[in-house]
């Protein structure tokens, strides 16, 4: 193994690896050292997102999502399964099967693209130096000229309900449960809180979510935010907002939850509690005294438009840095960064970046929600279309929730698009590219999409936007 290298990257999330592999297809000499530690004490690539993240969850919220749809939704198909039984273990064999492929499919990527991947921990030392200590074995010293920082977030813990392990568990701990909660209480009603509430609740558990804040989903459009909250209710899945936790005690098996709503103190005993209020920048043993690079007052490690750190040479990327705590948005900055230091000219298109909540309905959207739009004091026009008009989500029993389309006045440039409803996450997907290309409004209505698909919606929401939708009455 040589001690010096073009580039050195300091973790292998989704940020860090695609860093890594695109500077290495760019010429240059890597290494990328990664510490994960899987809880069988097992080492793999990957971050957070592969090993206890987007994979692990999307595969639980698959299989519980059929599970549901077996047993409330088939018989309306006319299809009759008896009794439906639930195999757990199976169900977490499967989920941990796809995250060992996909993890071990890293660690071919690396190889085939001539990538030295090191498992351990990495330190940034002046000077461009990084030591690097082995899982097993002495620490040595590696020198970059360039360092890309990419170690990522951790979750947030509540002073008044430390996670255990067994009882009160951050998301990691929640992908792993071996059996059904009975009772389920998730503190706080964000992305993580509603996804994992749902693969629980669809199991079989009872869940109630006690979110803080008045409003549901704070971050995205209202509009599609209250659409999705009537969609969960009906499910049965219990949301109380304005209900902050004051209080949780763990006494004989169980957890009693004290939470303060509308001026009242209200107890809520549950099996196990998820604690889902948030994540933090993960800097811990990262930085070694006169590295130069310096953090902000939340813990990000500060960077400028191109993730360029305060110290030369040093670049940061991924849930470290500003901007949304989201895979694909870390993936887009270590291409960025890596085609940056080959001397390739790159840049990252903060505003089209794509959200999705992979929750029954789907919650999707990319550019500005309603509020923000009427925040700006840009003028601006709206369109929906309610997936009860489409053909195909009727054909799929799934004729729930809308498409909006906001485009501005003047221009007629689309501004933003929200999706609640089917498959959500991969209809937003054409709005994508659309704002990546400037579209108006009105390019989207001259563009023909096949029926009967879920994308008719989008289509007939953008013709909408002029009150020229086919499908549906304009208002
Ligand atoms: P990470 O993935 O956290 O990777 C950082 C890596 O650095 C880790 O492997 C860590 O071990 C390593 N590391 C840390 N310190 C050191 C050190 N000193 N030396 C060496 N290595 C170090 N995002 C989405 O876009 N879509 C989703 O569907 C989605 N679902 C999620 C579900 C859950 C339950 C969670 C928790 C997150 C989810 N996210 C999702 C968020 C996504 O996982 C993160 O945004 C993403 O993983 C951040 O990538 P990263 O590379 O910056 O950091
Ligand atoms: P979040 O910011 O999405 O939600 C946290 C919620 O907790 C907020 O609604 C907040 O108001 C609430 N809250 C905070 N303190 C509280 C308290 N004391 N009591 C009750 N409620 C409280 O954070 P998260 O769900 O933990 O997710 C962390 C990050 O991971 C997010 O930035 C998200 O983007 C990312 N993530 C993304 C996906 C995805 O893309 N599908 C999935 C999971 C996680």
């Amino acid at each position: 193994m040589s001690d010096s290298y073009d580039v050195v990257v300091i973790g292998a999330g989704p940020a860090g690896y695609p860093a890594a592999i695109r500077a290495a297809q760019n010429g240059l000499s890597v290494a990328c050292i990664d510490a994960w530690k899987n809880f069988d004490g097992s080492r793999a690539f990957g971050g957070t997102c592969l090993n206890a993240g987007c994979i692990p969850s999307k595969a639980l919220l698959e299989s519980s999502e059929l599970y549901h749809r077996a047993s409330v939704e088939f018989a309306s198909h006319g299809i009759g399964v008896g009794k439906l039984e639930l195999d757990l273990a199976k169900m977490q064999a499967r989920k941990a099967g796809i995250v060992k492929q996909l993890t071990g499919g890293i660690e071919a990527l690396f190889k085939a693209n001539g990538v030295t991947g090191l498992l351990g921990h990495g330190r940034l030392l002046p000077g461009n130096q990084v030591e690097y200590t082995p899982a097993e074995g002495d620490s040595q010293t590696l020198t970059g000229k360039h360092v890309v920082l990419a170690t990522g977030s951790e979750p947030v813990e509540l002073g008044i309900a430390p996670f255990d392990g067994e009882h009160i568990v951050d998301s990691w701990g929640a992908l792993e449960f071996d059996a059904v909660p009975k009772r389920l209480g998730v503190i706080g009603g964000g992305v993580i809180g509603m996804e994992l509430g749902s693969v629980w609740h669809r199991l079989g558990a009872e869940v109630v979510v006690l979110e803080a804040l008045d409003d549901f989903l704070v971050f995205a459009d209202q509009q599609i935010a209250k659409d999705a909250a009537r969609q969960f209710k009906k499910q049965g899945l219990d949301v109380r907002l304005g209900a902050r936790v004051t209080a949780a005690t763990v006494a004989d098996g169980e957890v009693t939850l004290a939470y303060e709503a509308g001026g009242e103190s209200h107890p809520l005993v549950v099996d196990k509690v998820i604690v889902s209020v948030g994540r933090r920048p993960f800097s811990d043993g990262l930085l070694a005294e006169g590295t130069g690079v310096k953090l902000d007052e939340r813990g990000f490690v500060k960077v400028d438009e191109e993730c360029r750190t305060t110290a030369a040479n040093v670049w940061a990327i991924g849930d470290l840095v500003r901007g949304p705590m989201l895979a694909h948005k870390g993936t887009e900055e270590g291409v960025m960064v890596a085609d940056l230091i080959a001397g390739s000219s790159a840049e990252v298109n903060y505003k089209v970046i794509p959200s999705v909540i992979y929750t029954d309905p789907e919650i999707a959207w990319v550019g500005q929600t309603e509020e923000e739009v009427k925040a700006s004091g840009r003028a601006y026009k709206t369109g929906t279309f309610p997936f009860a008009a489409s053909g195909r989500a009727k054909a799929m029993e799934h004729a729930a929730g809308l498409v909006k389309v906001i485009a501005a006045e003047d221009d007629d440039e689309i501004l933003g698009v929200h999706i609640v409803g089917p498959l959500a996450g991969e209809l937003i997907g054409e709005a994508v590219v659309a704002m990546e290309f400037s579209a108006s409004a009105e390019d989207l209505q001259h563009t023909i999409h096949a029926h009967p698909t879920l994308t008719e919606a989008l289509h007939e929401a953008a013709l909408a936007v002029d009150g020229r939708a086919i499908h549906s009455i304009n208002r």
